[in-house]
């Protein structure tokens, strides 16, 4: 790992264009803005630590040409445009980025005139997102700090700045398109590490705050007052959490210590923007590591508070499967096969399902009426926190009812189970069941060789499925929905 992160700061030269593509303009930038004194002033490098060309390991070789063509269209325009975020970070960490940022001192409206397939999205945060096929670049303006707007508050004439900026009582910004000066757009960031600027101007980097030296360190540390910083937006404690399961980095102390006193706030985060966080913390590729994180910081119960209430009695098959199912994520995303969040969140909720139903084991099996009634109950319970999109719920709702189904001994079932467009679902959600200590009287490899059969084989194994039925056992009740 040392040696990786000497590389970071101590890389090839990267010699102009030797050994690195053609960038997609060979024209300089019309006006080298980042020399030009008036706008340096603008720029404020004399806040910033630079990393010249021959000190760090950023190539032009390993940003898509989607976004260099960004960078060298806007600074073809006269604007200022930086590579930020998450490409500037993992590529520093000689990690391939999910995707890249840029930050730019053109408004999205100026953005937007530049490039075709382009629109403006959200409210809250303007970004505008630029399409080049299937690849999105993020492109953002310049964001200053500022405070709760007064009324009356006006931009001095000329200022650069447009007032558009809102707080909740709370403290939790409303709006924040608020535009300033790249050192200001620095510390509006959530991290340090998310805070370094890279330009294809001169091939430099800059660091406005302790970016440089937190990423050698491998530590996750919020810009400012965490305080401050997680009241103005909670889902930072969440970020933060996810970039230290997926970069394996620690979190600085003040960052760390005060997410207990501020994790309620995350009550206030609406449930459709929760949902889009709890995906990217579960299917991104670090489920099991970020999962540890959730509950180790008593935020997890501000998701899936029904799960991790459960989760806390220990170590039934119910709650095996919930971490057998992460596992599961995070191999299959490794191997780059795709994850359906129905699936995820189907097993997520297992255990709280099965408690509803009070089902524990052979003797407690519900009927079909029974599971759906709890279904609804529990996925009513769950989307008040994080909005599971219908699409989903629909099909976690076919793989739980299925479960049951392929537990039935008669051909009909046995056929419509089989042809039922979520069995795959089904049958590796029952593989998962068994795996995590349920005793389902080898249904899992029923079914494994039952699919694996020829037609003959399949009647053969029907038939005898048929006859093993076993006496129909009487479901003890116990009153559901107690909980204890
Ligand atoms: P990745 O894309 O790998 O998940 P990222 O750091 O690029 O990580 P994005 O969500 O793409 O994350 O955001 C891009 C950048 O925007 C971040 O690196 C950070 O600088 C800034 N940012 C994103 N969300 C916030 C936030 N809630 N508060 C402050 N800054 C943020
Ligand atoms: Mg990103």
């Amino acid at each position: 790992m040392l040696k990786k992160l000497r590389r970071v700061f101590s890389g090839k030269p990267e010699a102009g264009s030797a050994g690195v593509p053609a960038p997609v303009s060979n024209q300089p930038p019309m006006n080298d803005r980042l020399m030009d004194s008036s706008s340096s002033t603008r720029l404020r490098l004399d806040q910033a630590r630079i990393v010249e060309r021959d000190k760090h390991c950023i190539s032009r070789k390993n940003i898509s040409n989607a976004a260099l063509k960004v960078l060298y269209t806007l600074g073809n325009e006269g604007y200022h445009a930086f590579l930020v975020g998450g490409g500037v970070r993992d590529l520093l960490l000689g990690n391939k980025p999910k995707d890249f940022d840029i930050a730019t001192d053109a408004t999205p409206e100026e953005i937007k005139r530049l490039f075709r397939s382009s629109r403006i999205i959200g409210r809250r945060f303007k970004i505008v997102h630029i399409r080049f096929g299937r690849e999105i670049i993020e492109a953002t303006t310049f964001r200053a700090h500022h405070g709760p707007v007064d009324e009356g508050d006006e931009p001095e004439a000329g200022d650069f700045r447009k007032l558009d900026s809102a707080h909740s009582s709370s403290g939790m910004i409303l709006r924040d398109n608020v535009y300033g000066n790249i050192d200001e757009d620095a510390l509006r960031r959530d991290f340090t590490v998310n805070a370094l600027y890279y330009t294809v101007n001169n091939f430099r980097l800059l660091d406005f705050s302790t970016g440089f030296e937190d990423l050698e360190n491998r530590l996750i540390r919020v810009l400012g007052d965490p305080a401050v910083r997680y009241k103005e937006d909670p889902v930072r404690m969440l970020r933060a959490i996810r970039f230290c399961a997926k970069l394996d980095f620690s979190m600085e102390e003040n960052s760390r210590s005060c997410i207990d006193q501020f994790a309620h706030l995350l009550q206030s985060v609406s449930p459709a923007r929760l949902f889009d966080e709890s995906l990217k913390l579960l299917a991104a590729g670090f489920a099991q590591p970020t999962f540890v994180l959730l509950k180790q910081y008593r935020v997890g119960e501000y998701l899936f508070p029904d799960t991790m209430k459960l989760l806390s009695r220990g170590e039934t098959p119910e709650n095996k499967l919930v971490q057998l199912a992460l596992r599961n994520t995070d191999e299959r995303l490794a191997q780059d096969k795709s994850v359906t969040p129905a699936f995820l969140y189907a097993a997520l909720l297992w255990p709280v399902l099965r408690d509803e139903l009070q089902w524990h084991g052979p003797d407690s099996l519900p009927n079909l009426p029974e599971i759906q009634t709890a279904a609804n109950t529990v996925i009513q319970r769950q989307i008040e926190h994080v909005a599971i999109p219908r699409r989903f719920t629909i099909a976690m709702r076919e793989i739980w009812e299925l479960q049951l189904r392929l537990q039935r001994r008669n051909k009909r079932s046995i056929e419509s189970a089989f042809n039922h467009p979520r069995f795959r679902a089904a049958y590796d959600f029952l593989l998962l069941r068994e795996e995590s200590g349920e005793d389902l009287d080898q249904l899992g490899r029923w079914w494994t060789d039952f699919q694996n059969g020829d037609t003959k084989h399949k009647t053969e194994l029907t038939e005898a499925f048929a006859r093993s039925r076993p006496k129909r056992r009487r479901r003890s009740r116990k009153k559901s929905g107690t909980g204890e």
